[in-house]
């Protein structure tokens, strides 16, 4: 691939308007040109935006510009072609997905099981997030570990009685790991015979990220959002590239997931912690952010002040703005199957919940206080 150029098509035009298909037929028609039409589907409305490919450095940007139908050109850098913010990019960052919506405005909590266990956890998971007025979860079936004798997930088996669970207490979006390709086919083959009953986030976890043919595959499936947790040995911006992957197969409902990095200079905690990556990674790209405490910290120590340090990580990333929390508890933390230690108690759900308000409402606060002393400079 050469450079790049995308075309936003304005959104007041019907999918089958005279305009759009003449300025389709004249960028197709551009020679050494590779046209690739995205469609994204929002809630207030549908954009289209079509990325030419090749050797876009010769076209002009005012003659584009000009073709029915166009709203703005805009030409793009090197990195992170259709995930990143480019120079005078202003565009929105976002999706809904199954009645959620995922944006840089909003902030959305996914509390729930690292891993499937029972079905008396479970339950008990989404029934204490229904009682506190939440609609998303995280429920591990594919769990990818570090020794082949651990517990390795219950897999397909429990995704039936998991999304009928989920749609019983309400649960809209359910974020799962999946670690291989044929993962895909059997998270969409359950919810289809179980009547849709719940909507899936698929994960890319820490270990897949560099995994790029499960990266294009899952790219080019059209049904589910996806978490791409940032990879715990690699840079940020090898981590960036890894959804761009995503992107370059057509899948731009991405959430990126900042869940610490792997050094013994983070320790006491499990990885170093790298939430001050949240303003860098909507900076450089368009993806709404979320953080992950539970991987990131890995116990349940507490500081003198009496709160955990899962806790105040938690709103270390809502301060600065991140959009979505991933966070492991448990009923009966002593009988996870995976990841106990580090799991929060369903007692502590409404105290987690106020405790990332109160950070979410101070990040408001310093949103506003920028925009005060912004328009006076
Ligand atoms: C998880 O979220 O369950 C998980 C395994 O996370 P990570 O890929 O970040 O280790
Ligand atoms: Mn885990």
């Amino acid at each position: 691939m050469g450079a790049a150029m995308i075309v936003l098509v304005d959104s007041s035009l019907a999918e089958d308007s005279e305009e759009r298909r003449l300025t389709l037929e004249s960028l197709t028609n551009l020679p050494g040109i590779e046209v690739r039409v995205h469609t994204i589907r929002g809630a207030r409305q549908t954009l289209t935006e079509i990325y030419l490919i090749g050797d876009t450095a010769r076209l002009s940007v005012e003659e584009i510009s000009a073709l029915p139908g166009v709203e703005r050109v805009v030409r793009v850098s090197e990195e992170y072609r259709i995930l990143g913010r480019h120079k005078d990019d202003s565009r929105a960052a976002g999706f809904t997905y199954n009645g959620v919506s995922f944006t840089e405005d909003n902030l959305n909590v996914f509390a729930g099981l690292c891993a499937v266990d029972t079905k008396e956890s479970v339950e008990e998971m989404f029934r204490a997030l229904r009682q506190h007025g939440q609609v998303c979860s995280r429920m591990g079936a594919y769990k990818p570990r570090s020794s082949p004798y651990s517990f390795q997930g219950h897999g397909k088996a429990c995704l039936p009685w998991v999304f009928e669970l989920a749609g019983k207490y309400g649960i809209r979006v359910i974020a799962m790991e999946i670690t291989h390709e044929s993962h895909v086919d059997e998270v969409a083959e359950s919810l289809e015979r179980t009547g849709h009953p719940t909507g899936v986030m698929l994960q890319i976890g820490t270990r897949n990220i560099q995994n790029f043919e499960l990266l294009k595959v899952v790219g080019r499936q059209r049904e589910f959002p996806i978490l791409v947790k940032r990879g715990f040995g690699i840079s940020l911006s090898e981590s960036l590239n890894a959804a761009e992957y995503l992107a370059s197969e057509g899948k731009t409902e991405i959430v990126f997931c900042l869940r610490g990095v792997k050094t013994n200079l983070g320790d006491p905690h499990r990885n170093l912690v790298d939430f001050s990556h949240v303003p860098v990674v909507k900076r450089l790209t368009r993806m709404p952010v979320c953080v992950d405490p539970s991987h990131s910290v890995g116990s349940r120590e507490r500081a003198p002040d009496r709160m955990l340090d899962l806790m105040h990580v938690t709103a270390q990333g809502v301060v600065a703005g991140a959009d979505m929390v991933l966070v492991d508890f448990h009923p009966a933390p002593a009988k996870a199957l995976v990841d106990g230690p580090q799991a929060l108690l369903l007692k502590e759900l409404p105290w987690f919940l106020e405790d990332v308000a109160l950070a979410r409402e101070c990040y408001e606060k310093r949103r506003a206080l920028v925009g005060r002393h912004a328009a006076a400079s």
